[in-house]
């Protein structure tokens, strides 16, 4: 059922841009996608459907490599998910955030203004913007305060897409949805929920050979224990598959606008443990420890997301709760790392 609306995703191996290439295949788009070039030409996520999308190697880094891109492709929709995704990992390449997540956009938004000028873009922004929030919960109207040097770069891009929305010679059409933490299978080790849940998988399987690495370079699991960071520390956290419908939707409407996506849930990491251990029917007291190494230098948070706007305008709710997150995640992990 083709559509002959074409769409160009970069970020297209991420967690996100693979899910979102699945959904827009399914509605009959042609698909492009924009990824990294690498020694062992690895697909990442998007590997399962590399032989469906048009792939084309290029770097944020590189203006050269987007405008060619888009030349070529000419797309209807960019939905530009690309960036260093990690708040924590920022801290030690602050230049990287800032050149990629923040730079990197509006690379992407300029080479499309002159390139495709009727083309509709999608900006991953983030609830990572909010930094330590005294309002709770988080709208479209609260004060961004970036904590990180990556929620400072997505605060720049976000910016940089606000204004070239209301350019009044030639404005384009930029929507971006300020996503709170999604989560799923496909999210990388490098994050705590991930890290959880495949540390809970190595223990419950009793694998002692090809534990994956966490976020400083360790194995995951060590000595029968997983170390984790702040514990108290409180995310809203959904389920991707159920995020990237609404970056979709954003793109369907006749004037672009922020949207804050979240469940409107909090919980803290110790029950993300509490409940990922539980389901594998272990206690996650026995297993896991704390080590400052892994508390980010400046802290974020309580995010907590109203995603009202999105439910009013666009008719969208996230589907998956919490506990089923979790559950999906683990049984995921239980299978990989037998
Ligand atoms: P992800 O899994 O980390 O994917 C990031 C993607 O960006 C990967 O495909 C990565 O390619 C690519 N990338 C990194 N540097 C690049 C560069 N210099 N040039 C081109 N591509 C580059 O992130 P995600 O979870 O899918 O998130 C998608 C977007 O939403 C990101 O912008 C993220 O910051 C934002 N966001 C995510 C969340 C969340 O909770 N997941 C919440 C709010 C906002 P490689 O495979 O080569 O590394």
């Amino acid at each position: 059922m083709a559509n002959n609306k074409k769409a160009f995703i970069t970020g297209i191996s991420g967690q996100d841009g693979s899910y979102l290439s699945e959904l827009l295949l399914g509605k009959g788009y042609e698909v492009a996608g924009f990824i990294r070039r690498n020694a062992a030409l690895d697909f990442g996520n998007a590997n399962a459907i590399k032989d469906e999308v048009k792939i084309y190697y290029g770097d944020l880094h590189s203006p050269e490599s987007i405008a060619l891109a888009l030349l070529d492709f000419k797309p209807d929709e960019i939905y530009n998910l690309a960036s260093l995704s990690s708040p924590f990992a920022s801290f030690s390449d602050k230049l990287g955030a800032i050149m990629v997540t923040g730079i990197g956009a509006l690379h992407v938004f300029e080479r499309a203004k002159i390139i495709v000028p009727e083309a509709k873009i999608y900006q991953a922004s983030t609830s990572e913007m909010f930094g330590a929030p005294k309002q709770v919960p988080q709208n479209e109207n609260t004060p961004f305060a970036p904590a990180n040097p990556y929620a400072a770069a997505k605060e720049f891009a976000h910016r940089m897409a606000v204004i070239a929305r209301n350019d009044r010679k030639s404005p384009q059409f930029i929507a971006c949805g300020i996503l709170f933490n999604h989560e799923s299978p496909r999210r990388g080790l490098n994050f705590v929920t991930r890290k959880i849940t495949a540390a809970v998988a190595c223990i419950k399987n009793n694998k002692k050979e090809g534990i994956p690495f966490n976020e400083i370079g360790g194995p995951i699991v060590k000595n029968g224990k997983v170390k984790l960071g702040d514990l108290d520390a409180k995310r809203d956290w959904g389920y991707a598959p159920d995020y990237v419908e609404i970056m979709w939707k954003m793109l369907q409407t006749d004037s672009p606008d922020d949207f804050v996506i979240a469940t409107g849930e909090v919980h803290t990491v110790r029950e993300f443990a509490e409940e990922a251990f539980s389901v594998a029917g272990l206690n996650w007291k026995n297993y896991v420890e704390t080590d400052p190494h892994f508390v980010p230098p400046v802290q974020t948070g309580p995010l907590c997301g109203d995603s009202s706007k999105a439910k009013k305008v666009l008719d969208w709710e996230p589907k998956t709760k919490f506990k089923d997150l979790v559950k999906i995640m683990v049984h995921a992990d239980l299978a990989k790392f037998s």
